[in-house]
């Protein structure tokens, strides 16, 4: 159970990190945000905090693009994640959740000139998406977000109104997840996920430019798909069709993990089942992100620090 936040400024219960209903951020959606993943490695008694440099910088960087002067640095957003998480002791798996918010009381739709401020808290947490093994997907009838209107590579609240619309209409019409496509038609991610399919044994997935979040999982999915699994890993627009005939596919993100897409649209994908690579990556990822993999320590923040022994 959550005990405590950060708020405006400090550590304390989280009944005491309540706002105002005149917040500009809860009115006007001008709120930015991240979502990390902490791992317990019950081995190692150790709960592990995955690339949580990477995260705040991206964080930093969706502030930038609504103007926000936050005055903090990686470094210290990351202190004061591992101090929260030392406070609330958890010895399983949790979500962390920076927040950056327009924290103004009073009537006024503009970015320049209004005080932000900062929440973090964090959450035990388990699976994101019930199906990761095969999650049976459509299309959404809603379209992306796109930069000239809510940039999509920054994490911006107003603009998860999109992925609301787009996650609701998919489970009430009976499936897992949707994928979503751009004004002019190609693939661009999920409701809160970037998507990769595979054909004929090479990796593919939407470029930056089509109004996917820039994953931080993405990134890390290239990197292991390249690097420990030999595979060509392309970038490059994706047609609807091509999804229904692809060999594989699977979403990922902090917090879907590995997620294999079972069937797109009432068409099986592959044999139906999770494919090869789709599970080989998955495979490597759950031992990356718990530290079960040596060389990829370096992603790993530990938040618990040994008792020093007595002299
Ligand atoms: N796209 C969207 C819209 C998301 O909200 C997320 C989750 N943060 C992702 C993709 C995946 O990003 P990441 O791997 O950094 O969690």
């Amino acid at each position: 159970m959550t005990q405590y936040a950060y708020f405006e400024g400090s550590i304390r219960p989280i009944d005491e990190a309540r706002i105002s209903v005149m917040t500009h951020a809860l009115n006007y959606g001008t709120g930015w945000f991240g979502g990390l993943r902490g791992y317990w490695n019950a081995e190692h008694e150790q709960l592990y905090v995955f690339r949580i440099r990477d995260h705040y910088r991206r964080f930093l960087n969706s502030g930038k693009i609504l103007m926000a002067k936050l005055n903090v640095d990686e470094d210290t957003l990351a202190e004061i994640t591992l101090e929260l998480l030392r406070r609330e002791g958890y010895r399983e798996d949790c979500y962390i959740r920076p927040l950056g918010y327009k924290a103004e009381e009073g009537i006024g739709v503009r970015l320049h000139g209004v005080r932000d401020e900062l929440t973090i808290f964090s959450t035990a947490f388990g699976r994101y998406l019930q199906a990761e093994e095969g999650a049976k997907v459509c299309f959404s009838s809603w379209r992306r977000v796109d930069d000239n209107m809510i940039p999509a590579r920054g994490k911006v609240s107003g603009s998860y109104v999109n992925s609301a619309l787009i996650k609701s209409e998919a489970v009430l019409n009976g499936f897992d997840e949707a994928l979503v496509l751009t004004q002019d038609g190609h693939v661009s991610e999920g409701s809160a996920e970037n998507v990769f399919m595979v054909r004929d044994g090479v990796l593919i997935t939407p470029p930056v430019h089509t109004n996917v979040l820039e994953g931080i999982t993405r990134r890390t999915v290239i990197h292991l798909a390249q690097q420990e699994l030999g595979l060509q890993v392309v970038e490059r627009d994706i047609d609807r069709s091509e999804v229904y005939i692809a060999d594989e596919a699977f979403f990922c993100g902090t917090g879907v993990q590995i997620a294999s897409i079972a069937s797109v649209e009432h068409r099986p994908l592959g044999s139906g089942h999770m494919g090869p690579i789709t599970q080989a990556l998955r495979n490597l990822y759950f031992r990356v992100v718990r530290g079960q993999e040596e060389k990829y320590m370096d992603w790993l923040t530990p938040v618990y620090v040994a008792e020093r022994q007595p002299a």
